[in-house]
């Protein structure tokens, strides 16, 4: 257990699938970033380790320990993936909403067109169902005590369901428009969110194709060692964790990762 409060802090976030990032901190009144016209005392990101801001949060428990390795200090903030896509494309229709036991569910009509149940595809801590999926709703009580109920003015008597904007389905029916295609030196912020997007396709493989995508994931990985954008430490952490999460046998997982680390970073020179 760590003994950084600002890391413990981060890391329960994560636990509870919010995605976190480092923001600078307060010193001596002042924002630690040092810059005298700082617009945004002690709220913004830190650029060493999230050169992309927002778009770099994560839920990566590894990652979070390396930057709070580096920045003991910095203040934890939460990523608001929702309200980042409504700002770049425009705000959501008024639709039925539910208070969950940790965040919301927004319900939509139908599309005509069945969109894959997805975990943190369209975003950071944001969760899509349909059909054959299934989301908790209201009269349900959530582990912390939380009561499952309607947001205020978004019941089903109030509102209607809303149609899913036409930004929203296509977002959720086009390809990752990031695909991982590490070149030679990629950036360190890059490798840490490929490493994080590894981890998070791992979790959502299914049962039968998890080694294969074990192996998958720690040969590209191993391509981001041989640049030494990511420690090899740091992704067989990653792995290890994900593999035992996945309940994939100790030993089996050790020759899954040797064999793909070894193979990537020999693919890299
Ligand atoms: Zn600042």
């Amino acid at each position: 257990m760590t003994q950084n409060l600002r890391l413990q802090a981060a890391l329960e976030h994560a636990r509870h699938g919010r995605a976190v990032l480092p923001v600078y901190w307060s010193t001596g009144g002042r924002c630690a970033c040092g810059r005298a016209d700082c617009h945004s005392p002690a709220k913004h990101p830190i650029p060493e380790l999230v050169p992309r801001g927002v778009k770099q949060a994560t839920t990566s428990r590894v990652v979070i320990r390396a930057w709070w390795a580096f920045a003991p200090l910095a203040n934890p903030a939460l990523a608001d993936s929702l309200r980042q896509l409504e700002q770049q494309h425009e705000p959501l229709p008024l639709t039925q909403r539910v208070r969950t036991g940790s965040g919301e569910h927004l319900y939509f009509r139908y599309p005509r067109t069945h969109l894959k149940n997805t975990a943190g595809k369209l975003g950071a801590g944001l969760d899509v169902r349909c059909c054959g999926g299934y989301v908790v709703t209201v009269g349900a009580v959530h582990r912390s005590g939380h009561v499952y109920a309607w947001q205020a003015g978004c019941r089903p008597d109030q509102v209607a369901l809303a149609d899913p904007p036409a930004w929203l389905l296509g977002r959720l029916t086009t390809p990752d428009p990031r695909p991982l295609v590490p070149s030679r030196t990629p950036h360190r912020g890059y490798a840490a969110a490929a490493l994080a997007s590894e981890e998070r396709q791992l979790l959502q493989t299914p049962i039968g194709q998890r080694n294969t995508r074990l192996n998958l994931a720690a040969f590209r990985l191993g391509r981001f060692i041989a640049t030494e954008a990511l420690a090899n430490g740091d992704v067989e952490a990653v792995l290890f964790d994900v593999a035992a999460r996945l309940g994939i046998p100790p030993h089996e997982a050790r020759a899954t990762i040797a064999s793909g680390l070894r193979a990537g970073v020999a693919r890299s020179h």
